[in-house]
């Protein structure tokens, strides 16, 4: 019995809020248009990708510590409102 052929066949991604890894699936794909950061939720934008769980605390996290400008490679600051909202409804949405 081994877990590892199943991690294998889903690719990983890091979190840019808490760094943990997590399968790319469960993650948030960001990307940055014109000095905002941008949900991608088909994961068909071009560009530099961000990952984020769907979830306030790892936004916050990574709004802290300024990941999104660092992960996306863009100088200055992002605006994340739209990821906020997007968290916002994922969180709705996975509420019972
Ligand atoms: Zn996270």
């Amino acid at each position: 019995m081994s877990g590892r052929t199943q991690a294998r066949a889903c690719p990983e991604r890091t979190c840019v809020g808490c760094r943990e890894r997590a399968a790319k699936s469960d993650l948030l794909r960001i990307v940055a248009i014109e000095g905002a950061c941008v949900p991608d939720h088909r994961g068909t934008l071009p560009g530099r990708g961000a990952y984020l769980h769907p979830a306030s605390v790892c936004l916050d996290l990574a709004v802290r510590r300024r990941a999104f400008p660092r992960a996306l490679r863009v100088q200055g600051p992002l605006d994340t409102a739209d990821v906020r909202l997007a968290v916002e409804k994922t969180a709705a949405q996975a509420a019972p």
